[in-house]
């Protein structure tokens, strides 16, 4: 490849929509191009790593003896309607009508497709266990779209489902995709951490998140570092009330009776009962509503027709012409989050309380049923830029671990991939069974795996950057080398030099660019060091007098001189 014929338009400053360093440096380095809120275009050399991601994932899927197709985008909403999810997903579906008035989903995911398949094709046990995947393009009409790739409406996604006889087979068949998973960001080059994550809306028997671990991540998780516990926050808050249901009890939701809290505040009873109880907020913020609420205590009520941009701290004149929002309007609000309304459940009014950290736009939801009173962390919304988790949920950095072996830490991650055993939920919805051993027919185990592979662009680099730009990681950069030839049009060593090293560096299989637009070295350099291509090799006149060529990593502080003759082997 030849820079002067391939497409590089890097840009000095970002624009100001873009809020973190990876949406910051993509458009910098000109990967990719805003079309609309959420939905990009993939410029020249964003869609090279693209295409190295969706590589690495399809071998591994392939190894793991996944099968690929290729679902539709555009799915009939008689198969959205046949589960419930025509409904069920809201506002996040996007629908669209053809010429003769009949309704279509653009696909978020592809469970009722792959199911609608599986059900026409598969008549016995002998055909199991099978594993279909794609690489698709989705669209989610997400509430906030932002970070660029990161949460984009249009974006990549591998998704793979598996089907099984029975539950045993469907949990080999979850092994099978957990341990793909683990190769596949293991090669990708980054930090990542599998936590157990709460099935929530989907039901079902298990389900793991991989997180790429970074600070700016959306999601908290919390992790023991001296046993292998490790959950995302839903999972983490969720626990207790488990136990607490099952029979157990639990420190963690004492009851402060209402009216016996000693606290002048609203907001010291909020900061006291954050940590220490559940059950007595929903309680006590009913009492405290008689007027009690001040600018410092810095209380807000949501109303349903709030738009959370909206809320500002102490905003809140006087509470009578406020009131809870109920559940319909949290939803109409933020879209349904599996997962968070499972601990409240389905009938009662749901209050929502934004509480002081509203800075960072992270509200508690507060619930009240039969089983009595419940508090949940959501993070919609949130800013990512200064989380304050140690202030904002119930489990909290240094509890005692789950499993008696040791305590809980918390980092932030970005959920690249998720797994989940489904069961029958949408063998059964759709009648997708087969006949077993005896001839009886059963309802398909399912499972069902995705991977952001759009978003992985994104959290890589929020792993890794330095004041001058992008790092890749080599598996997916896109390009692994660049040869900066120093007057390559006027010096015949130079040019002579540069091709021939050229052609044994892509003999050797290293995916190499030549830059030779004739820029001054300054400028040459700093694109590439913005791209983040991780080695470098300068071929000037005067170090080829000696021999040698210079080489110098993404990271490295310093050139190295290589001889001419050694490269190839010293790059691979
Ligand atoms: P999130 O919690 O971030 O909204 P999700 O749990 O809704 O993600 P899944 O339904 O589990 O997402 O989809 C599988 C994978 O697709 C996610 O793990 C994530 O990597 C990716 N993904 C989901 N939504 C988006 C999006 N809006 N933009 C880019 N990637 C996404
Ligand atoms: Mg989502
Ligand atoms: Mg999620
Ligand atoms: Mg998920």
């Amino acid at each position: 490849m030849r820079a002067s014929r391939f497409f590089i338009s890097t840009l000095k400053d970002a624009p100001s929509d873009a809020e973190i360093v990876s949406h910051q440096l993509m458009m910098r380095a000109g990967m990719i191009k805003r079309l609309g809120s959420g939905i990009y275009t993939y410029m020249p050399t964003g869609l090279r790593v693209i295409r190295k991601v969706e590589a690495i994932i399809r071998e591994e899927m392939n190894k793991a003896g996944a099968i690929e197709l290729l679902m539709p985008l555009v799915q009939p909403a008689e198969l959205w309607q046949e589960t419930g999810r025509w409904e069920k997903m809201g506002p996040e579906l996007m629908r669209v009508k053809d010429r003769h008035g009949r309704e279509f989903a653009i696909q978020p995911t592809s469970e009722e497709v792959i199911t609608d398949v599986v059900r026409g094709e598969i008549k016995s046990y002998r055909q199991l266990p099978l594993n279909f995947y794609h690489i698709q393009t989705k669209f989610r009409d997400e509430r906030r779209p932002r970070f660029g790739l990161m949460r984009g409406r249009e974006f990549t996604m591998k998704d793979a489902y598996s089907f099984d006889r029975d539950l045993a087979g469907m949990q080999a068949s979850y092994k099978v995709m957990f341990d793909a998973y683990t190769a596949i960001f293991t090669r990708f080059g980054l930090k990542f951490r599998a936590v157990a994550a709460d099935n929530g809306a989907i039901g079902g028997t298990g389900s793991h998140e991989f997180h790429v671990i970074a600070s700016t991540g959306e999601d908290a998780i919390v992790y023991c570092p001296t046993s292998d516990y490790a959950a995302n926050m839903e999972a983490a808050e969720a626990m207790p009330l488990a136990a607490e249901r099952a029979g157990a009890k639990q420190d963690l939701v004492k009851v402060a009776t209402p009216g016996t809290t000693k606290c002048e505040t609203v907001a010291e009873l909020l900061k006291i009962d954050l940590k220490q109880t559940v059950k007595s907020i929903a309680l006590t913020v009913e009492r405290e509503l008689e007027g009690k609420v001040t600018k410092e205590n810095w209380l807000l009520l949501l109303r349903g027709d709030h738009e959370l941009n909206e809320i500002k701290v102490g905003k809140v004149p006087g509470l009578s012409n406020h009131r809870f929002a109920t559940e319909d309007e949290i939803r109409e609000a933020y879209g349904t989050i599996p997962g968070y309304l499972g601990p409240i459940g389905a009938r009662q009014p749901v209050r929502v309380v934004a509480d002081r950290t509203v800075a960072n736009m992270t509200d508690y939801v507060c619930g009240a049923n039969e089983e009595g009173f419940h508090l949940t962390g959501a993070n919609w919304g949130r800013d990512a830029a200064e989380p304050e988790v140690a202030d904002l949920r119930n489990v909290v950095e240094g509890d005692a671990s789950p499993d008696g072996k040791g305590v809980l830490a918390i980092e932030r991650g970005i959920e690249v991939g998720h797994v989940f055993q489904l069961g029958t939920a949408y063998s059964e919805a759709m009648k997708a069974s087969f006949l077993d051993e005896n001839g009886k027919p059963a309802p398909l185990q399912m499972g069902c795996y995705g991977i952001g592979v759009t978003r992985i662009l994104g959290a890589a680099i929020e792993q890794n950057f330095d004041d001058k730009g992008i790092i890749w990681p080599t598996s997916i950069a896109p390009f692994e080398l660049v040869l900066c030839p120093m007057n390559y049009d006027r010096s015949e060593m130079v040019r002579e030099e540069t091709d021939k090293l050229y052609a044994s560096l892509v003999e050797a299989g290293v995916d190499v660019i030549i830059d030779d637009r004739g820029l001054r070295p300054g400028a040459m350099f700093a694109d590439w060091e913005l791209i983040g291509v991780p080695y470098r090799v300068v071929v000037g006149e005067r170090g080829l007098k000696e021999g040698n060529l210079e080489y110098q990593g993404r990271r490295d502080t310093e050139a190295t001189a290589v001889p001419v003759a050694g490269m190839v082997d010293f790059i691979k």
